[in-house]
């Protein structure tokens, strides 16, 4: 099924977000994460491309895996940025023939200290170029903070050309304070940007990962959130509880906002996911039905 026709049928869409091993491990060793992923329902998992040292060409497989054996709807991540545009052919036709349906389309990083040469220099020439073939529903990223090349209206302007490229919902950068993602909202609106906004959510599990979210994206860390996690840096156990309970609140106050759907990033941890889940079990039920 196309994700965007999920968003015409349901209240909120749940999805996930995981990663494939890195290349030193096996490919099979996400495969009970997956298994035990789809037991929690999710309406679709989406797998990134790329990202820490991971082959790309385990994204296809992934996804592949999660479509034809677990039979759960699925979305493969696709960056564009060095790429050329026959190894983009090349995915979109494996992709098409395993039947996925859903493309994130993406731009990457830009690599350090490399000039990139391509035909892609935007997410949205990937966009454009995907649209071309008809086969997929398209994907595209936001920034409720901002994308940190770019100031407030200069992206914004960027989005909104990525949507009228042929983007059919959008998937947020991770946020820890919803009122950010709420006046983006809003300011998406008054330039006519109506496709679905999905709020990614990464449920915060130990001090560490806080560091490294800062060296990623810059997000955000509200004063409630850091001294949750200052008192319990020392005690993992508590930390975790803490970081589930963050984010369960988060999307508990965007369920209730009427928020067009949530994206777990689960950094492939199943029971902090299905922990979520078990904390939302009857408001989740109450958003399966239709519009
Ligand atoms: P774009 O939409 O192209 O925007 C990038 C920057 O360029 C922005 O500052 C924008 O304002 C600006 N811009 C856009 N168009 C123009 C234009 N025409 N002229 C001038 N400036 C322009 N990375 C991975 O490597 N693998 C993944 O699997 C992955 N998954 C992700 C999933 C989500 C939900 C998100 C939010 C990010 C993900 N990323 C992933 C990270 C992403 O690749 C980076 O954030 C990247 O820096 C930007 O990608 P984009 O698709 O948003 O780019």
């Amino acid at each position: 099924m196309k994700i965007k026709d999920l968003f015409k049928n349901k209240n909120t869409v749940i999805s996930f977000e995981i990663f494939p091993p890195n290349k030193k491990f096996p490919v099979e060793n996400i495969y009970k994460t997956i298994d035990e992923l789809s037991k929690l329902n999710p309406d679709y998992i989406s797998v990134t491309y790329g990202a820490g040292g991971t082959t790309q060409d385990r994204t296809v497989e992934i996804t592949n895996r999660i479509k034809n054996i677990n039979k759960i709807e699925t979305m493969a991540h696709l960056t564009c940025i060095g790429a050329t545009e026959e190894s983009i052919n090349a995915t979109l036709k494996q992709l098409k023939n395993n039947g996925i349906k859903n493309i994130l389309a993406l731009r990457g990083d830009i690599p350090r200290d490399q000039i990139h040469d391509s035909k892609f220099s935007y997410a949205s020439d990937l966009v454009k170029h995907i649209k071309k073939d008809g086969s997929f529903s398209i994907g595209g990223a936001f920034y409720p903070e901002v994308h940190f090349e770019n100031n407030d209206l200069l992206d914004l302007f960027h989005l909104k050309t990525k949507v009228d490229s042929g983007t059919d919902f959008l998937v947020s950068q991770l946020f820890f304070d919803n009122e950010d993602f709420y006046k983006f909202k809003e300011k998406t609106q008054k330039l006519n940007i109506n496709v679905p906004l999905v709020a990614g959510i990464l449920p915060v599990t130990n001090y560490k990962q806080i560091q490294k979210v800062r060296e990623l994206c810059n997000a955000k860390i509200p004063r409630k959130f850091q001294t949750i996690l200052d008192k319990f840096k020392d005690d993992p156990k508590a930390l975790e509880e803490a970081g589930i309970i963050y984010a369960t609140e988060q999307i508990i106050d965007l369920i209730a906002s009427g928020v067009d759907g949530v994206h777990i990033y689960t950094m492939n941890k199943v029971h902090v996911t299905r922990k979520i889940l078990e904390n939302i079990k009857y408001i989740r039920e109450g958003i399966k039905e239709a519009k």
